[in-house]
């Protein structure tokens, strides 16, 4: 999902949707804890985006809104790593989204007894928080977002659905080390190399 926070629509120049704006990662894209995340050489502007993930837990088709989240196992911290430039210049996204190592994924936080609205995803660079938001700030909140898509695609058990980055995206260089959290519930660290580092 896209440009579901609306200062991050606004902080790269765009509104914010009528209707939630998707896109589709690839599973090789996905990494673990400590894994690093390779910059392209394709890209000169390869940016974090940390992000909620939701994970499925049951195959969802066609679900309405208020029974979403019975479809839902848990959350996920995610970074949501983007080719800026190349997001820019091919006017779809798969490319900019859709490198290996671009979507580190850390472990799934189980929903019993968490309210969704108050996840709050905190992103870092070498330790200086970057990005903030919370799950009640978003356009689109998760149980409407399980709904629409379940209404194009069937969801099955282990998709997740990186739910959109807050503002103060930025850039990613070698070295650094990028840290996605769910305050109070997890967090995955990974570091950023250069092409063949
Ligand atoms: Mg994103």
């Amino acid at each position: 999902m896209g440009r579901n926070y609306a200062a991050h629509a606004r902080e790269l120049g765009n509104d914010v949707p009528e209707r939630p704006l998707l896109f589709l990662k690839p599973p090789s894209s996905v990494i673990g804890a400590g894994e690093a995340i390779v910059l392209p050489p394709d890209s000169q502007r390869v940016e974090h985006e940390g992000e909620i993930g939701v994970v499925i837990g049951r195959r969802a088709r066609r679900v309405t809104e208020a029974e979403a989240l019975d479809y839902v196992a848990g959350f996920a911290p995610l970074n949501d790593v983007t080719a800026r430039d190349l997001q820019r210049t091919d006017g779809q996204w798969t490319r900019a989204k859709g490198f290996d190592t671009f979507c580190p994924l850390g472990a799934v936080v189980p929903k019993e007894g968490l309210d969704w609205t108050a996840i709050e995803v905190v992103c870092r660079v070498n330790g200086e928080v970057r990005q903030r938001g919370r799950a009640s700030e978003m356009v689109f909140g998760i149980p409407y977002l399980v709904s629409y898509i379940s209404r194009i695609m069937t969801l099955e058990p282990g998709d997740v659905i990186a739910t959109g980055t807050p503002e103060g995206v930025g850039p990613l260089a070698p070295n650094d080390i990028v840290e996605v959290e769910l305050v109070g519930l997890g967090r995955i660290s990974n570091p950023v190399i250069a092409p063949g580092g």
